[in-house]
């Protein structure tokens, strides 16, 4: 008799490897047969204190014994400090809490939307980016342009034009009277940590004040110090009006932010909502991660981490003779040339190492911000053996 499956309880959505984990401490996880593994991933860049790290489990532990939801129609304390200190570290002024990037992406549509209503003639239209991706709502897939998003779930939510990246006078031609934001990646992720120049961010920036638009920053991937400042449009030297955060604002927990200056916060009471945003328990972890990150100590070694991993991945690159490392902080990539670099993803995890291939010939490493030298060492060791394979079996 055929053994039973045991994952046909959950609905398949992703071609998931046949491992079951089970525990994870800092740069570890460990699966049912007790075997480590090395993680590159770290929850897709959102485990940004590794695996239960003591700042969160503790913050957390103590919250969940104190008030765990007090409903989104009142204030709870935690909430309210939370909201304070990210407003004090950034350029914006209010913060509404949500539960994922996608849903706080949703919410930044819905406020320039209703910023144009009230104040720009019912504006509507928001100007994204080839190869963007903003989420997996059906609005925030419409404003992204992965290819293959594109034949799925139609009809997509009408009103976002799509422009080549980088490019600013296909960018200049692209607005018209209807045109409300312009929405963007700092630095494309998903699309394979693609950088904006910083020229072009410049550009957005004056774009947006000549034809009075609202700059939206998707910071989901790149906030919380992943690029090595608290935000990556810091390094960028421009003010957005509107920033959405979320993977590693709360350690690994459902934990996102819209943040926007005060004279784009038009939102009436009943436009925005949502049962779970702004929970204290999950607040709390948020809390715990910005003290630690928001540390220019912490960040310095951000930093640091980011020289060293990006120094062996130009080694690797010259001795295996593969493409470009590019990339900032923590959220770096390697071009792995011709070779298949989903396959090398299947390799480094049979040898218990977690990576990620965004696309056919781009390795991403996201680890966590307190990743260890040692551990990257390791990581680096495991890929040079990979690839001294690979490339022996091609020549
Ligand atoms: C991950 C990501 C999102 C979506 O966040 P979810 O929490 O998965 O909804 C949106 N934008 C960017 C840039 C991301 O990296």
């Amino acid at each position: 008799m055929n053994k039973p499956n045991p994952y046909s309880s959950v609905m398949q959505i992703a071609a998931r490897p046949d491992i079951v984990f089970v525990s994870g401490r800092g740069g570890w996880l460990v699966d049912d047969q007790d075997r480590k593994y090395l993680d590159f991933i770290q929850g897709w860049a959102v485990n940004c204190l590794g695996h239960c790290p003591t700042q969160v489990t503790q913050a957390v532990s103590k919250q969940v014994n104190t008030l765990i939801n007090a409903s989104p129609a009142f204030y709870n304390n935690v909430m309210l400090n939370l909201a304070d200190s990210l407003v004090r570290h950034s350029c914006l002024h209010q913060v509404f809490f949500a539960n994922s990037g996608a849903e706080a992406n949703e919410g930044a549509i819905k406020l320039a939307r209703k910023w144009g209503q009230l104040h720009k003639g019912g504006a509507n239209k928001i100007i994204t980016f080839n190869n963007a991706f903003h989420g997996r709502t059906l609005a925030t897939m419409s404003a992204s342009a992965k290819a293959q998003f594109e034949p799925l779930f139609e009809p997509k939510v009408s009103g976002f034009t799509k422009v080549p990246f980088n490019d600013l006078s296909a960018l200049q031609q692209a607005i018209d009277p209807m045109t409300v934001a312009i929405m963007l990646e700092p630095i494309q992720g998903e699309a394979g940590v693609i950088p904006a120049q910083l020229e072009f961010i410049a550009g957005v920036r004056q774009l947006c004040d000549q034809y009075d638009l609202l700059l939206i920053l998707d910071e989901i991937q790149t906030g919380i110090g992943r690029t090595g400042s608290l935000f990556a449009y810091q390094q960028y030297a421009i003010e957005p009006d509107i920033l959405t955060l979320g993977k590693g604002i709360a350690g690994g927990l459902p934990l996102a932010a819209l943040l926007a200056k005060d004279k784009f916060c038009c939102f009436a009471h009943g436009d925005q909502g949502g049962t779970f945003n702004g929970n204290p328990l999950v607040s709390a972890a948020g809390q715990a991660v910005l003290d630690t990150v928001a540390d220019a100590e912490f960040l310095a070694q951000v930093q640091h981490l980011s020289d060293y991993l990006r120094e062996g991945l130009m080694q690797l690159s010259t001795s295996f003779n593969l493409g470009e490392v590019r990339g900032s902080g923590l959220l770096l990539a390697l071009e792995t040339g011709s070779l298949d670099a989903t396959d090398i993803v299947r390799q480094a995890l049979q040898k218990q190492l977690l990576l990620n291939a965004p696309r056919p010939h781009t390795l991403r490493f996201m680890p966590a911000l307190n990743v260890s030298e040692q551990e990257i060492s390791e990581m680096l060791k495991t890929l040079a053996a990979i690839l001294g394979s690979l490339v022996t079996a091609k020549s």
